[in-house]
């Protein structure tokens, strides 16, 4: 197969795509997601004016369903694809950027090999992609990929590019990202060539890829990123990069995308890869591991990199766990199945979601945290190893590991006494509450709440002053409902909520009127106290020599590999 992606004129939003087939009946297969990101999107859906033809005479294109065309071949197929979702998932294109995940655009035929793919480089513009050297325009950018899998794990940026290189252990480095932010790329370099070699330490044996493009996309708003096995995407705030908390954000995020170049890409169970199904979902109870496991990690290596501190790393962990516990859906779902049904709750949120669900992220990432301090408590061993085991068993070799395997080296790892078994159903598979501040103890550190807002706290999130989700565990549970639009409090129309709440003392029992699908409604509840959003991880004075051992092999930060 051979494309061909022409940006045409990008102020309109559409790329034109060109694709020759080959010889044959061909059923084509139109992608409906693209893999790190959980959901079927049916990309098809974004293209229009679909026609073949053999030397100027045109052949029918047949629809099958919502992914599959069958066309007659050796042909010219060609079609539009509007291209107007900015994310790193999705196709974009305007007068400053173009990008698509390969998944996005273009068609594969049922026993697909190698494929050319050839984009058009507006004058000025760069491309980027995994699959090979940039490319400055005007040109006509050339790549080859092995396989469909090859061809879609690789995306496209074409921009006016700022480029900063660099090189870690031997392996070149591009870090490629979208003009007008407010960051400076020599410190940006610096710091992610100290993420990648962190990174290196942890696994030991060099980096996994023979050259690595990061391309950073940037909007007024957004947050986002895309793990590719020779790249990454992410997505930050244009003007996020100058105050010290949000640039932490840029390099967690990186450390986090770049982290998946082994977990996830490399590191995955057998139904996660290396072939993909582009028609379907592909399901596994270990997203917990691959996700979580990499939001752990990416903070373990931006603190052992030195570019976040000690105090910062803890309040940061701590975050998550705060995070956690104002999730009521905890109680409802466990890893395991929120992992399974990622494609259906996670990717699919809801007015329902925070007390029907949890993230795997956030989840995975607090028991992984938990799980880690108890290895180093039973054993002495860690998550570190435990990464290394999967890394070694199977991410090397380019294989997927059976599902089961996480649970069966950790078990290893614990030295079983008889309790990891249970530690492990309630963590994993169960829904009971994380055994965090035992665990915190194994390493001599407390929980401690910071001073709680002042006022009053209904459980409800508003977007203005319309109600957008209810906690099931809160005051307003029973009183207001998503969709109700808030008017007045005690008879006294509202202006700004937080303020007003901040004025009523918890417990107070006041009247709410309120519209609900047209309607004036009247409601009483007895307000709440607001749950402590701010905790801390306190290292403790007084410890013994046990605890001792387990917080500086932890907090000495990541234990690079055994040479
Ligand atoms: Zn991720």
């Amino acid at each position: 197969m051979r494309y061909r992606v022409s940006p045409g004129d990008p102020r309109l939003h559409r790329f034109h795509v060109t694709v020759t087939v080959p010889e044959g009946e061909q059923t084509l297969t139109f992608p409906s997601w693209a893999p790190g990101s959980y959901l079927m999107r049916e990309f098809a859906r974004n293209a229009r004016d679909i026609r073949a033809d053999r030397e100027g005479v045109a052949l029918p294109v047949e629809r099958l369903d919502r992914h599959h065309w069958r066309v007659s071949g050796p042909c010219t197929l060609r079609y539009e694809v509007y291209a107007r979702e900015k994310s790193v998932r999705t196709p974009f294109l305007d007068e400053h950027l173009g990008f698509f995940v390969p998944t996005n655009l273009l068609v594969h035929a049922a026993d697909q090999g190698a494929a050319t793919l050839e984009v058009e480089v507006p004058e000025g513009w760069v491309a980027s992609c995994p699959l090979g050297e940039p490319v400055t325009g005007p040109a006509l950018a050339r790549w080859e990929a092995r396989d469909v899998d090859h061809l879609y794990d690789a995306p496209v940026a074409l921009g006016p590019f700022s480029r900063r290189d660099f090189t870690v252990r031997g392996v070149p480095h591009r870090h490629f990202i979208e003009r007008g932010h407010n960051g400076d790329e020599e410190k940006m370099a610096v710091d992610l060539a100290r993420i990648v070699e962190t990174t290196a330490g942890l696994f030991g044996g060099g980096v996994p890829y023979p050259a690595y493009d990061l391309v950073t996309l940037t909007a007024r708003t957004g947050h986002g990123g895309l793990e590719h096995k020779d790249g990454a995407v992410l997505l930050r705030p244009r003007l996020s990069f100058r105050e010290p908390k949000e640039y932490e954000e840029f390099v967690t995020l990186a450390a986090h995308e770049h982290f998946h170049a082994w977990n996830v890409k490399r590191i995955h169970p057998d139904t996660l890869g290396p072939r993909f199904r582009y028609d379907r979902e592909h399901h596994t109870r270990d997203l917990w591991w691959l996700e979580g496991g990499t939001v752990y990690y990416e903070e373990r290596v931006a603190y052992g990199a030195g570019l976040v501190s000690q105090e910062r790393h803890l309040k940061r962990l701590a975050d998550l766990w705060a995070r956690y516990l104002a999730t009521p859906g905890r109680r409802h779902q466990s890893l395991e199945d929120s992992s399974w049904d990622a494609w259906i709750k996670l990717y699919r949120p809801g007015e329902d979601s925070p007390n029907s669900g949890i993230s795997y992220y956030l989840k995975g990432a607090v028991v992984i945290l938990a799980m880690d301090l108890e290895l180093r408590h039973r054993s002495g061993r860690s998550t570190d190893d435990l990464m290394r085991a999967l890394w070694d068993g199977w991410g090397r070799h380019g294989r997927g590991y059976p599902e089961g395997t996480v649970r069966r080296l950790a078990t290893q790892l614990a030295g079983d006494d008889g309790t990891w078994a249970a530690w492990w159903e309630a963590h994993i598979c169960g829904t009971a509450e994380v055994a965090m501040e035992a665990a915190l103890d194994h390493a001599g550190i407390d929980v401690v709440a910071g001073a709680a807002k002042p006022g009053s706290w209904l459980g409800a999130e508003l977007d203005g002053l319309v109600v957008a989700s209810v906690r099931e565990d809160g005051p307003a549970a029973g009183a207001l409902t998503p969709g109700d639009e808030l008017i007045a409090i005690d008879g006294e129309r509202i202006v700004n909520l937080a303020d007003r709440l901040r004025d009523i003392p918890p417990g107070t029992r006041i009247d709410v009127l309120l519209a609900r699908d047209g309607r004036i409604v009247l409601r009483s509840l007895k307000t709440g106290m607001p749950h402590p959003s701010d905790l801390n991880f306190v290292l403790r004075n007084a410890i013994d020599e046990a605890q001792r051992r387990v917080r500086f092999a932890w907090l000495v930060g990541l234990s690079p590999a055994p040479s």
